[in-house]
This record gives C-alpha cells, sequence and structure tokens, in this order.
C-alpha cells in the first residue's frame, strides 16, 4: 500500500510500505475515505515543530472497515466509521473515567500520523489503517453525514468544541473569548462550539483577515489586532470563558490577561518551545483556571457528532479546499486554514 511519509521539513513523498494488516483481535483495518489536515500538520510538514522523520502522515479521518479480528465488535466491512486520532483501550482507568488521550494500554501519546510522539502507530494519509481497540474506540459514521465534513471530527473538531463545552455547561449563556492564530481550525471551531452551545456573545481576536473573515461569518464579533498590540483588541473587557488558539506568547498573554476573576482559560498547546513564561502572580490573585492538555478525542467525539447531526455545527463552513490524496505533499503546506483530502 502507499503512505504519505514526511522526510524532513518540505519533504513529504509518497511510498510503499506493506499492507496494514489485523494483527490482534480487537483491531480493524480501515480504508481511510476522507482526512482533514491537523493544525499540527503543516507546522510539521515545514520544520516548525520539531520532529523527527521518516514517518507517515495524516491523522484526522473517516474510513470504511475493511478487515476485522475476532473481537473486534460488531463491526463489518463496509461499515463506514470515524476514527479517533489517539489510541484508546476503552478498559484501562484513566478510559473508564473519559481520560481517554492517557490510556494506560499504549505509550504516552499513542496516535497515528504523529510517528515518535504517537508511538509510531499507522497514519490517515496511506491506502489503509490498522486501528487497535477497534471495538471501543471506533463511531458510526451517521447517515447523511459528509465523510469530508465529519473527517475533522475527532481531533480539531473537538479541541475546538471541548475548550468552551465543559465552561459553558457550568455558565450558561456566558460570553467567550478566542484568541486565534496558529491553531487556526481549532479556533475557528471553539467559536463555532461556543455559538452551538448557546454564548451570549463571541469575541475573536487574530490578527490573520482570512480567519476573522471567517470568524465574522461564523457570527462572532470579529476583532482585529492592530500594531502587533494584542491586548488592545479587548481593552479592559473581562471574560469568564476564554480559549487560546493562538499558541504564541502575545496571544496566550491576551487570554490570560482577558480572563475575568475565577474564570477559566483553555490553551489548546502548550507552545512549540519547551518553556513557555506564565504570569502566576496575576493568574492567583484573580483565582483563573487555566486548563492547557491534549483533547481526549475518544470521550469527546460523541458529544460532537451530536450537534452535527442535529445541525448545531458544520465542520464543514471552514473547509477552504478539498483536494485528492495525490496533492497532499503540496496541500499539506497550504497556507489556508483547512483542508481535506479525499481518497
Ligand atoms: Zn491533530
Ligand atoms: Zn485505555
Amino acid at each position: 500500500m502507499r503512505t504519505l511519509m514526511f522526510e524532513g521539513p518540505g519533504a513529504l513523498h509518497w511510498r510503499e510500505v506493506p499492507d496494514a494488516r489485523v494483527e490482534h483481535g480487537r483491531d480493524v483495518v480501515v480504508r481511510p475515505l476522507a482526512v482533514a489536515r491537523c493544525d499540527l500538520d503543516p507546522a510539521i510538514a515545514l520544520g516548525l515543530y520539531p520532529m523527527a522523520g521518516p514517518f507517515p502522515m495524516g491523522h484526522e479521518m473517516v474510513g470504511e472497515v475493511v478487515d476485522r479480528g475476532d473481537s473486534a465488535g460488531d463491526w463489518q466491512p463496509g461499515d463506514r466509521v470515524v476514527v479517533p486520532f489517539q489510541i484508546s483501550c476503552g478498559e484501562c482507568v484513566p478510559c473508564r473515567i473519559g481520560r481517554t488521550n492517557a490510556c494506560a494500554a499504549v505509550p504516552p501519546g499513542a496516535s497515528f500520523g504523529l510517528g515518535p510522539a504517537g508511538a509510531h502507530h499507522g497514519s490517515a494519509l496511506s491506502d489503509l489503517v490498522r486501528v487497535p481497540f477497534a471495538d471501543f474506540s471506533l463511531l458510526p459514521l451517521p447517515d447523511g453525514l459528509d465523510p469530508v465534513a465529519a473527517c475533522g471530527i475527532p481531533d480539531n473538531v473537538a479541541d475546538g468544541y471541548r475548550c468552551v463545552a465543559d465552561p459553558l455547561a457550568d455558565r450558561p449563556g456566558e460570553a467567550v473569548l478566542v484568541v486565534g492564530g496558529l491553531a487556526a481550525s481549532v479556533g475557528l471551531y471553539a467559536v463555532m462550539a461556543a455559538r452551538a452551545l448557546g454564548s451570549g456573545h463571541v469575541v475573536y481576536v487574530d490578527d490573520d483577515p482570512a480567519r476573522l473573515d471567517r470568524a465574522d461569518e461564523l457570527g462572532a464579533d470579529a476583532r482585529a489586532v492592530v500594531g502587533g498590540d494584542w491586548v488592545a483588541a479587548v481593552g479592559r473587557e473581562r471574560f469568564a470563558i476564554t480559549v487560546d488558539a493562538n499558541v504564541l506568547d502575545p496571544g496566550r498573554t491576551l487570554a490570560i490577561t482577558a480572563t475575568a476573576p475565577c474564570g477559566t482559560c483553555t490553551s489548546v498547546s502548550g507552545g512549540a518551545g519547551r518553556t513557555v513564561e506564565l504570569p502566576l502572580g496575576v493568574m492567583y490573585a484573580k483565582g483563573i483556571t487555566y486548563e492547557v492538555g491534549r483533547v481526549h478525542a475518544r470521550a469527546t467525539a460523541p458529544a460532537v457528532l451530536d450537534l452535527v447531526t442535529r445541525g448545531h455545527l458544520d465542520p464543514a463552513a471552514i473547509i477552504d479546499a478539498v483536494v485528492p490524496f495525490d496533492d497532499a505533499p503540496g496541500a499539506m503546506v497550504d497556507p489556508r486554514t483547512k483542508i481535506v483530502f479525499l481518497a
């Protein structure tokens, strides 16, 4: 089978590798149908996020079951499935309490398409992928839901959703601030989720005109950063719920500064460097909750699928281009926000 191999910054090539196959009873082999480009993928492809190749790329997918092990639940060849990108068993303590990004049955970070950081599992930009623990991890693609719209649900869409879902459940109708940036689609999905979950006012701050236009179309109060002064975009306004999808220091500083006393700020990245400065004194004085960590893909995806199937959230609204797998090497570094690869 062929797979898209990251072989170093700027070097992406389709390579022939042995076919993925069932290796354990709970495995299913899936043929990817549609794959969404994760916000992290262009950074990896360009070498901005230091990861050593070679490894196969792509991890947000909808696929079709082609083979199954003896204990792979009810899945049958031909079933269309949403595939959470993290590997999770469903039986360990973390999995059972919904902390599916920390499954104890696999190495930390185990996921598709992230090479050594993902413990070398298969990848979505491949003809076939082996999915471990498929009886637990896979979700059925709801009838009528386009794989192109659904393929990002178990990663970037869920990531945006989780930034606002619990905070809005605690504070119904509350205003939300989303600081956009490098986690380009996650920030916009946070806007969508906040609107879908009933936030009364969603403010979106960014320095990118295209993302600001998208946020405006999605119903946010979109505010451009002028002269590099991110904090000035909100002035003295404070928000009980803030989201840092910017990833860089100025955006993170704005998100924390604009968080109201006793509010919650969620960062979707720890930044590309090993350490990041945080104003802990300010955070302590305000008593804010600062959430940082990866999404729990399997645990979060069902709620997102439910919002999407009920028509409250449309992941496809921010897709800039749908391109064939053949075009993935170039499209992986397309500067636009959201690209979907179609098998
Ligand atoms: Zn991802
Ligand atoms: Zn587990």
